[in-house]
């Protein structure tokens, strides 16, 4: 039974499109969830231009307009949404306990949607130069390369899409890619490969990024011939994939070698009455569609398990 106002039936860890997906759904079950949006309000998916391939939008939507609809709708039947980030965790027993940096929570279930961060380089520069030329979005960043020239780092559908987008603003964008094939698909590809602003840069790798103050150059290397030169630019743009949000749980659920939560196909962690979705444990998919669609699931079985803990 709750005894205060911060013990919660549901809480939820995320603002992505799992957590609030997650949050409609359990807020519609009558469990008035508690969600804690995290830093990053919205999650991945706002700091996205435009998604195209969301069911619902035929026209695409802004990333941050969608998560604004999602925590409306979550809002609307009775989810409380604060913006307050976890700090620490403790499964070992039930009712679950979560500090937060603004406060103190207790659950009877949890549903982790903690989502991935942009992976570094980690070459020299990249820290020293972060925000000052060095940026890991290029919608929160683009605006500041107008009539500039930037190399976008990466083969992946982050890039190209990250890649199209900078357009908008900078006068030319390189791709360097490490192989000489892209990962991205199909569509975004041939828009990239069209693009007259946009050019590419094979088998190469980025060894420094150089510059006093700001970015001026990148050091490169061919990853063929070895050989090694510099690329002038004002900005490096880096899409080279994500790592899952879930050091907090370390040591107290279940991931595999790359820091993913296992979940079963009904969203359960290895401790029952918590359970997971959405990038923080999806290596595979990592779309709108698919994580909200999991943030679902979880909320679906974690109402269940109270249903049948209640009898
Ligand atoms: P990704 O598909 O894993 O691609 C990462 C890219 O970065 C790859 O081209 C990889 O090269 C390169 N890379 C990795 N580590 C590197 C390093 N240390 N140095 C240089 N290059 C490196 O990641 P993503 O583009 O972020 O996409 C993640 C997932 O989200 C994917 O499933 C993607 O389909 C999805 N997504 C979908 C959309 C969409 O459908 N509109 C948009 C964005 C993302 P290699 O190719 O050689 O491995």
């Amino acid at each position: 039974m709750a005894t205060n106002e911060n013990h919660v039936k549901m809480l939820i860890l995320g603002s992505g499109p799992a957590g609030l997906a997650a949050a409609l759904y359990a807020a519609r079950a009558e469990l008035a969830p508690l969600l804690l949006t995290g830093a990053q309000l919205g999650g991945q998916a706002a700091l996205t231009y435009t998604i195209e391939n969301y069911p619902g939008f035929p026209e695409g939507v802004g990333g941050a307009q969608l998560g604004e609809l999602f925590q409306k709708q979550a809002e609307r039947f009775g989810t409380r949404v604060e913006f307050d980030t976890a700090n620490k965790v403790d499964l070992s027993a039930r009712p679950f306990k979560i500090q937060g940096d603004a406060g103190a929570y207790e659950a009877d279930t949890l549903i982790v949607t903690t989502g991935a961060d942009p992976v570094h380089l980690n070459v020299p520069g990249e820290d020293t130069l972060l925000g000052r030329g060095v940026s890991y979005c290029a919608t929160c960043d683009g605006a500041f390369f107008k009539d500039k020239k930037v190399v976008v780092v990466g083969g992946g559908d982050s890039a190209l899409e990250e890649t199209l987008f900078l357009t908008r603003y900078a006068t030319s964008i390189a791709i360097i890619h490490r192989r000489d094939e892209l990962r991205a698909g199909a569509i975004l590809q041939k828009r990239a490969k069209d693009h007259p602003k946009i050019s590419f840069i094979w088998n190469t790798v980025v060894t420094e990024i150089l510059g006093t103050g700001k970015v001026e150059s990148v050091r490169l290397k061919n990853t063929q011939t070895g050989e090694e030169s510099t690329f002038e630019t004002d900005g490096v743009f880096i899409f080279i994939g994500h790592t899952p949000n879930t050091q907090l749980f370390e040591e107290q659920l279940k991931m595999d070698s790359h820091g993913y939560i296992e979940a079963d196909m009904l969203m359960r962690t290895s401790v029952p009455g918590v359970f997971a979705a959405g990038e923080a444990a999806d290596p595979h998919f990592r779309q709108v569609v698919t994580s909200a669609g999991m943030g679902a699931a979880a909320a679906i079985q974690a109402t269940r398990f109270l249903e049948a803990e209640s009898g």
